[in-house]
This record gives C-alpha cells, structure tokens and sequence, in this order.
C-alpha cells in the first residue's frame, strides 16, 4: 500500500533542509551487508523517505521528521491523519517505529501497562509517565459497567477523567468475555452476559463495543471478538474465528469517529495455521488502522506462540502496527519483537509485582524467599527505577512480610520500569542494527518461569472458563 496522508513542504527553507537531509539518507544507504536482512523485506536499501511533517503540527510549528529520527533508516509514513506509522528503522523483522495519536507519539516497540479501572494498579499517572511509558491500555467492558460511559463523558473523556493526556488504548471486551466464561454466552449478534459486580443483564453487539469506547474517547478502538481457549476443537476455533470476522466489519462499518479515534482489527484462528491465514487475510482486508494478534497466551505452549506470532506477523501489512495482545513476560517480549510485532500490553509485570514477583535480568524471583532477609543490594543490580536506586531487597521483602501497601507500589514500579526499559533496549538495539545480537544476550541470561508450571495455571482457568 502507498504512503498517504502526506503532508507536503510549505516553503522554500523547508524544501531545501528535506533535500538536504533525503540526499543524506541516500549517501549513507548501503546494500545489506548482515546476512540476516536476506529474510527482510525492508533492509537498509528500501528508504524512500521525503520531507514530511507530523499532521498535528501547525503552520507556525513544522519541524522536519527528518530532523528527529536516525536519519540512514528512515523510512515511510503511513495512515490516515491525524493519525500516523513512521517506520523508522527495521533489523531482520524486528521494527522501531512510532505511532502518531492525536494525544501524542508513541515509540515503537512499545509496551502499555494495564490500567483496566482507568488506574495503573497502585500507581499515579505522574509515576507511569515517569516510568517512561508512553501510552496506557484500559478497559471498556469495566468502564462501562463501572461507572459507566455517561459518567466518563461527563468527567470529559477518559484522559481527563484519569489524569492521563498521553494515547489511550481500549480492550473491546471480547477477552473479558472469553475470561467470564460462565457468565457469558456468545451468539452472533454479540455477547449477553451478567455483570460481575451486581448480575444485571447486559447484551453488547459489535457496534455497542465501537460506540462504547468512542463515547470513552480512546486514541485506539480495538475490534470486538470473539476469544477461544487453547484446546477447542478446530470446528469450534473456526466459527469463532469466523464470528470475529463477521463482528469486524460490524465494527468498522459502525466507525464514526476516525478524525480522533483509530480502530484495531484482531485476528483469531488459534494454532491452526491455514485458520491463521484465512483471519489475517479478511481481516487485513478491511483495511484497519493497526492490526492485532489475538487468541494467544491462553494455554498453549511458547514455541506454538511463536510459531503463530511469526506467521501471523509476515501475513500483516508493513505499513500498520501491529499489537500482540496479552503478552508481556520478558522472553515474550524479545521474541515477539524478533518476529515482527511492535505493541504488547499484558497485566503480568504489575500482577506479578503484587504477589512479589520481582524481574530480573536472571529471571523472576520471589521477593518472600528468605534469601533476601539480609540482602542489602537492590532486587536488581543495574536497573534504573525508584525502587532499585533508593530501596535493598531486605527492606523490599520486609514490606511484602508484612502486608505493607508501599511494597506493592515498590514492586510495580520496579517490574513495570524493567519491562519498559526492555523495550527502550530493543528499540535502540534494532536503530543500531543489532537486534539479533541484542536477543542472543538476552536470552542467554535470562531464565524464563518453569513452562510446565505455567501451563498447569492455564489448565486450571480453562477448565474454570469452560466451567
Ligand atoms: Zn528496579
């Protein structure tokens, strides 16, 4: 697909310091010479950058794009304004892109931490900007059933209503859906379902999902759709998929909020590789702002994940995000990123982070073990946040022992920095051209959480979900 939405030079001085800096770009070009850009289909060589400006700035603010990205892998801009995806540089599949929201840009890699009652979990707003995070992912099947979408516009919009005036993006409700599983039932017109807090009926079809989070006035909409759990049959997985395919045009024809709301589309099909394929290609059809990856981290094994991820990702346009949903554990991330994918969200770090799950670059640890009774270092040596620079794992433990609040909080900011940080890593690392290397260090240290154990949790919340 062609770049569009391009905003041309006004003057003069600007045409001149575009030409100026394109002709740079085309010096420093070269053929790829890392053999890993054989399996790439944007190596070095493709730049076909001109002079654009952000759609948002105003006449009297027109700073070149140019000026503010590594200029040898700059590379195209697409999307509808004021909306943009500036890709900026990629090594192998993986990509270091931004994503231009009418609240602000977002650096890609990205991951967005869970603020699913319109809160990061123990933390305020100022935190998780300082924490780096660039945008946040909430949730509108909880909005709307507390307290309510009135409530929110009343308050003026959910960024408002949350202190938070970076992008926004909002879960449709069809995983909550999927994870209330006895509370739910599907049918084609969408869901009906008996709230968690009180057991009122609700029904909510896929334009009610669209309508409810443009009323929220999330930067990113996701699609309404329906979820299945690792291990249904492949019938069932099917006509799943086949639902979300119906609801995702649904939804994008109910779109009536483009000039400040962009909508997501997911694709399902479960492990089933020509499902997968059937999905991304309909989806893809619709011709969505961002696309995701769904139905994944719901039971099934990692290597099937990446299997999916990798395949799933290759069949995506180049010229749209694409967002991995549910996925956020350290080793996830850097294999996901290695296969293409450039936004995550997940509840884990901050999860994990209240039961005294600590991230390090070793792997997770258990901040109640009794090792750390004495331990005067930080929970983790070279990170850079609050909790490390000013707390040692002992005072860290102390807290957990004894059911303080500060330990929760401490713990969060330290997991949810971790990741971040991780992701500020990878985003340098692919703009070196050193991504795969980047990787091999990585995951040399880093020991993931036992899979078997990870696994029997998932058997657990299916059987639960099937209920
Ligand atoms: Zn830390």
């Amino acid at each position: 697909m062609a770049p569009t939405s391009i905003v041309p030079t006004t003057n003069k001085a600007q045409r001149t310091a575009g030409k100026s800096a394109r002709n740079e770009l085309k010096a420093s070009a070269t053929a790829p010479s890392d053999p890993f850009f054989a399996h790439s289909r944007l190596g070095p060589s493709s730049i076909i950058a001109e002079t654009y400006y952000h759609p948002l700035h105003t006449p009297n603010c027109r700073v070149p794009v140019l000026d503010t990205v590594p200029p040898v892998r700059y590379i195209w801009r697409a999307m509808q304004a004021p909306f943009a995806f500036d890709l900026e540089a990629s090594h192998g599949a993986a990509r270091a892109c931004r994503l231009t929201t009418p609240h602000g840009v977002v650096p890609l890699p990205a991951f967005l931490p869970v603020a699913t009652q319109a809160t990061v979990k123990s933390l305020t707003p100022e935190d998780v900007t300082d924490l780096g995070a660039p945008m946040l992912l909430s949730n509108a099947y909880h909005l709307y059933l507390r307290p309510g979408v009135d409530v929110v516009q009343q308050m003026g919009g959910l960024h408002k209503f949350m202190g938070w005036d970076k992008p926004i993006l909002t879960d449709s409700g069809g995983f909550q859906a999927f994870s209330m599983g006895n509370l739910t039932k599907v049918r084609d017109d969408g869901i009906v379902f008996r709230s968690h807090i009180d057991g009122s009926a609700h029904s909510i079809a896929p334009e009610d999902a669209v309508g409810i989070q443009e009323g929220l006035g999330a930067d990113v909409a996701m699609c309404f759709d329906q979820c299945i759990s690792y291990g249904a049959s492949e019938s069932e997985v099917e006509e799943a998929m086949q639902r979300t395919h119906r609801w995702a045009a649904r939804c994008r024809a109910a779109q009536s909020a483009e000039d400040r709301q962009t909508l997501f589309g997911i694709v399902q099909g479960g492990v089933f590789p020509h499902l997968r394929r059937e999905s991304a290609e309909y989806i893809t059809s619709l011709d969505f702002g961002g696309y995701a990856i769904g139905g994944l981290a719901v039971g099934e094994s990692k290597a099937q994940m990446y299997e999916v991820v990798g395949q799933v990702s290759s069949l995506l346009p180049e010229e749209r995000p694409r967002y991995l949903m549910g996925v956020g554990s350290p080793e996830d991330l850097v294999e996901a990123v290695g296969r293409g994918v450039d936004i995550f969200d997940c509840v884990l770090p901050t999860r994990t982070a209240r039961n005294g799950g600590l991230f390090t670059l070793d792997g997770r640890i258990d901040i109640n073990n009794s090792r750390y009774r004495t331990d005067p270092n930080p929970v983790e040596a070279e990170c850079d946040c609050y909790t490390c620079t000013h707390f040692t794992a002992a005072y860290l433990r102390h807290l957990f022992k004894c059911g303080e609040l500060l330990g929760l909080r401490l713990a969060s900011l330290h997991n949810l920095r971790f990741i971040i940080r991780l992701m500020e890593q990878m985003r340098g690392a692919i703009q070196a051209g050193q991504y795969q290397e980047f990787r091999r260090v990585f995951m040399e240290r880093y020991r993931p959480t036992n899979e078997a154990a990870r696994l029997a949790q998932f058997g657990k919340r299916a059987k639960a979900v099937r209920g």
